[in-house]
């Protein structure tokens, strides 16, 4: 009988033993084998970490910044490299490596952004052709524990020469509130170059004689911007080296009219229901706030707009001669006229008209005053139903208070054609033209670009004498 027990307790021990072994095998894989897997499956990720270098231009000046962005999400970043190789020859740029926090948990830094100055004449490196290289590497296992690596190079010029500015025009004599034209040429292509007139800034454009680094630059002095500007001609090269240089010119000063306008009642419950389209609302605000929308909210956001159309030229001189006045027309209110809006008798508000309105009879036909392309033919706000005309390299005109409009945008136009007829829409009491002229989005004196003489002696001359060069 014991025997037979034991046989038994030993065959009993040896079933169990059995079924024992596949839930050991189960323990031992989530124990050991899992993990081991999971380690080397993500320490072995063969993802490459992802680069942006800020360098748009192929181009290296006598001092830029760099800017590097970088990341590895999976790894952490290991180290980063950057050279420049000229002549055969490596300089290092950058170098910098990231601590790890640990053999199996990778790099600690994930992501990094780095400015990296970059003098060449610093480094001993001379002007002409190199190659800008990156390499940036993770804490990946992979390639024998040195990572994954991200590598870059781009082809660059160094150049660590300003440009040189040569003017061909040597007499600039300007008019506070007037405008100007400067020829200039370039020893290299530049990506800007132009004129600054105090805090504004006007483009220079090539393109109206073949040697493509000779620039017209027509500029204007707003009407504060009177004698003691500064004025400085600028130039900027594809590498950022950056030149300045004055230029002979006298400055104006000019004085302009103090106007004084009343507003009435009468005009306000008139005209401002027009502006509803604006100012939904328009009509349940008093008579001083519903005037003051449009003369002050709305006159800045009509301007801003014809400031956004002029941004746009052509590249190509459409008009010729003086510019066309409206005919038989009386000048009503002058170019820079310093109005103070009175309302029963107390100042409500101060604005400058910049530009000049014309009386003639109602529905009088508009000439348009030179020849260019319609840039803008809509309504728009208190210049009423207008018209902006494009004539090129920055020069504009614009038409408003118009009845009807005769034109279409993009519709090329010659001096004289019948572009719409005389009205009094938008912030109008009477039928008439307000004419605008305008430089790069600034207004001007349209006074000159009416007097044949001033066109002929502060324009057309210096355009002869660059053609005949
Ligand atoms: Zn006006």
């Amino acid at each position: 009988l014991l025997i037979y027990i034991k046989e038994k307790r030993d065959k009993f021990l040896n079933s169990k033993q059995k079924s024992y072994r596949p839930a050991i095998l189960i323990i031992l894989i989530v124990l050991v084998l899992a993990p081991t897997l999971w380690i080397l499956f993500t320490r072995m990720e063969g993802q490459a970490p992802v680069v942006n270098l800020s360098l748009d231009k192929a181009a290296l000046g006598r001092s830029q910044t760099l800017t590097l962005t970088i990341s590895d999400e999976k790894s952490g970043i290991r180290r980063v490299w950057i050279g420049v190789l000229k002549d055969g020859k490596e300089v290092d740029i950058l170098k910098k490596s990231y601590p790890s926090a640990g053999f199996f948990t990778g790099g600690i830094s994930l992501t990094d952004t780095i400015d990296v100055p970059i003098e060449p004449a610093e480094l001993g490196l001379t002007d002409g052709k190199a190659i800008l290289r990156l390499a940036v590497w993770d804490y990946s296992w992979r390639k024998w524990g040195k990572g994954n690596q991200a590598y870059l190079e781009k082809e660059v010029v160094i150049d660590t020469q300003p440009p040189k500015i040569d003017i061909y025009t040597t007499v600039h004599n300007l008019n506070q509130g007037g405008a100007g034209l400067i020829i200039y040429r370039l020893s290299e292509t530049c990506r800007d170059s132009g004129v600054s007139v105090g805090d504004d800034f006007y483009p220079g454009q090539t393109g109206v004689v073949d040697d493509k680094n000779v620039y017209l630059c027509f500029f204007a002095l707003n009407p504060e911007q009177g004698p003691g500007t500064q004025l400085v001609l600028k130039a900027v090269d594809e590498a950022g080296n950056t030149s300045e240089v004055g230029f002979n010119h006298h400055i104006n000063a000019r004085k302009f009219k103090h106007d004084t306008i009343a507003i009435s009642d009468q005009f306000i419950n008139w005209k401002m229901p027009e502006f509803s389209a604006d100012f939904p609302d328009i009509t349940s605000a008093s008579a001083v706030d519903q005037f003051l929308m449009v003369n002050r909210k709305l006159r800045q956001r009509n301007r801003a707009r014809i400031h956004e159309i002029t941004r746009r030229s052509d590249a190509q001189i459409h008009w010729k001669g003086p510019f066309l006045r409206l005919p038989n027309a009386a000048n009503r209110a002058g170019f820079a006229d310093h109005r103070t809006y009175k309302y029963k008798g107390k100042e409500i508000d101060r604005q400058m008209h910049l530009g000049i309105d014309l009386a003639s009879v109602a529905h009088s036909a508009v000439p348009a005053a030179n020849d260019g392309r319609v840039a803008f033919a809509e309504r728009l706000g208190i210049y009423g139903n207008a018209v902006v005309i494009d004539h090129g390299f920055g020069l504009f005109s614009l038409y408003g208070h118009l009845s009807n409009i005769d034109v279409t945008v993009d519709q090329m136009v010659a001096k004289g054609d019948i572009i719409g007829k005389t009205g009094r829409s938008g912030l109008a009491g009477g039928d008439h033209l307000h004419f605008a002229m305008l430089v790069h989005g600034t207004y001007v004196n349209p006074l000159e670009w009416w007097d044949a003489s001033w066109i002929e002696n502060k324009i057309t001359s210096k355009l002869i004498a660059v053609h005949a060069q």
